[in-house]
């Protein structure tokens, strides 16, 4: 439960206040940032492992304070899961993603943009609908667009889940299995949810390049994808040599701090070529 952790973002003097108290302000506080537009979405490039080119990207928020202090996700989406405000700002996210996402097309018309759906927003029939209408309505190709999940979201209501899942596919958009190799039990997964891709964590990915089993490991994850069917990301890809043995194996998409971190729009940009 990596959202649930205990890195959450103090807002407020804990020793003062009492749980209900905290929720609030903390909610305060996040309602403030959207009304403020402190919430902003950042943009990693995610390439082709044939022609390491940019054909993607995911979509990676940020609260950007106005004194210049930029908070990361991790630091406020748990609270923000806890306390149901990631709703809110999970809408946020998707409209400046599709708008972003018409941008971006206009210089690619095959680009793909990858949104990160927590647990609460699969269950919320508003965020999915929302979804669903904006991409509608401002005329964009659902199947560039992933909705990426973890197995976590599995575990809250397994029915309701896929009852989601379904329906998005119904309206094209492909699925995402986030995060792969980073659990306990990720291989029921790959077959128990209606998913298109999944993308390897970068754990599966770190010592790949310097130990043999590790590399035989992600080898052997890679061939699991394929017979079932499904398209494959590198996470986490930092070295050159981590690009080469990720390609060597065929995995179809890689995404890192080598080919780019996660900026703002205006940057981001700049790499579609
Ligand atoms: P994630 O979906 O697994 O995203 C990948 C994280 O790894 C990002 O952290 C990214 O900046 C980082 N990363 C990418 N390449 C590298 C690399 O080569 N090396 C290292 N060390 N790190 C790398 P970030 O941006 O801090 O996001 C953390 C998590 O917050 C995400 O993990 C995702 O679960 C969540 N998140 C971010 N934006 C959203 C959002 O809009 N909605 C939801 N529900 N969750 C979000
Ligand atoms: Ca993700
Ligand atoms: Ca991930
Ligand atoms: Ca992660």
């Amino acid at each position: 439960a990596k959202h649930n952790g205990g890195n959450g973002y103090k807002f407020v003097n804990r020793g003062l206040m009492n749980k209900a108290d905290e929720r609030l302000a903390i909610e305060q506080n996040i309602y403030q940032a959207l009304k403020q537009n402190e919430i902003v979405n950042y943009y990693q490039p995610i390439t082709d492992s044939r022609t390491y080119s940019v054909c993607g990207f995911e979509v990676l928020c940020r609260w950007l304070k106005a004194d210049g202090e930029i908070i990361p996700p991790l630091k406020f989406l748990g609270v923000a899961e806890q306390t149901g405000m990631i709703i809110p700002i999970g809408v946020r996210v998707i409209e400046q993603a599709l708008g972003d996402l018409q941008r971006f097309q206009q210089k690619d018309r095959d680009l793909f943009m990858t949104l990160n759906f927590s647990p609460l927003q699969l269950l919320d029939d508003t965020t999915v609908d929302y979804l669903i209408n904006e991409v509608r309505e401002k005329g964009l190709d659902a199947s560039k667009i992933w909705v990426e999940m973890t197995e976590e979201s599995y575990i809250e209501d397994e029915k309701a889940l896929i009852q989601t899942l379904d329906r998005l596919k119904v309206h094209d958009f492909k699925l995402a299995l986030d995060d792969f190799g980073s659990g306990y039990s990720s291989m029921k997964y790959l077959t128990a949810l209606p998913i298109d891709i999944v993308k390897f964590d970068k754990t599966l990915i770190d010592n790949i390049h310097n130990n043999a089993q590790s590399f035989k490991l992600l080898k052997a994850s890679r061939q699991l994808a394929s017979v079932c069917n499904l398209m494959t990301v590198a996470e986490g890809i930092e070295t050159s040599e981590q690009k080469n043995c990720v390609s060597e194996i065929n995995i179809d998409y890689q995404q890192g701090y080598l080919f780019g971190k996660p900026t703002d729009f205006a940057a981001a940009i700049k790499l579609i070529g």
